[in-house]
């Protein structure tokens, strides 16, 4: 795991790994240098708030899905919100472990946007033939914060629009340990996992 503020060396060290996607959005490719740490958060995580499958007010999610931290990203038929708890097993989310939230403050500064803290971790589950449909992330307050997703695992196809659902989307194929962090400009435009 990286320090909590990579020097420009180190920053300086990677640059071909670095892919700019939009105005706001950018990829991290191998960003994740201790994944076996990472994984080893996610699954002490998992194990005090399993996966899960949520009902949303459309159907049911094909991606199963847990979280970390202050609060957690939930969704049952009446909609989508951030809670305290875990409506599962109605206890606190599991707190947010030092591997992530690193991981996370990292990311954001190597894309520019330094000084980010999380405050949660929503962790999604892809089995083969899971998806996201597009969608923004709009449930959060403060949008001047950055979205980090780590991508872990086998490779996906990650699809990033634009402001609009109805844009063109570019097709972004993710491997195990890239980041893409997106902000600024591109907090809210539609993205999904094919
Ligand atoms: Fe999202």
């Amino acid at each position: 795991m990286k320090g909590a503020t990579p020097d420009l060396f180190d920053l300086q060290q990677k640059p071909q790994q670095r892919e700019d996607v939009d105005d706001g959005c950018v990829v991290l490719r191998g960003f994740v240098d201790d994944s076996g740490a990472v994984v080893a958060a996610i699954d002490g995580v998992v194990a005090a708030a399993p996966l899960r499958k949520m009902s949303t007010p459309s159907g049911t999610m094909s991606v199963a899905m847990t979280n970390c931290g202050a609060l957690g990203w939930t969704a049952d038929r009446s909609g989508y919100r951030y809670a305290p708890t875990d409506p599962t097993t109605t206890t606190p989310w599991p707190p947010l472990p030092a591997a992530l939230s690193t991981l996370a403050t990292t990311a954001a500064q190597a894309a520019g946007y330094p000084g980010f803290l999380p405050d949660t971790c929503l962790i999604n589950e892809y089995l083969p033939g899971a998806s996201m449909g597009l969608h923004q992330d709009k449930n959060e307050r403060d949008r001047s914060a950055p979205i980090v997703s780590v991508s872990l695992g086998l490779p996906a196809v990650f699809l990033w629009g634009g402001a609009q659902r109805t844009a063109p989307t570019k097709k972004l194929r993710l491997e195990h340990g890239d980041v893409v962090v997106f902000g600024g400009p591109s907090r809210l435009c539609f993205h999904g996992v094919q």
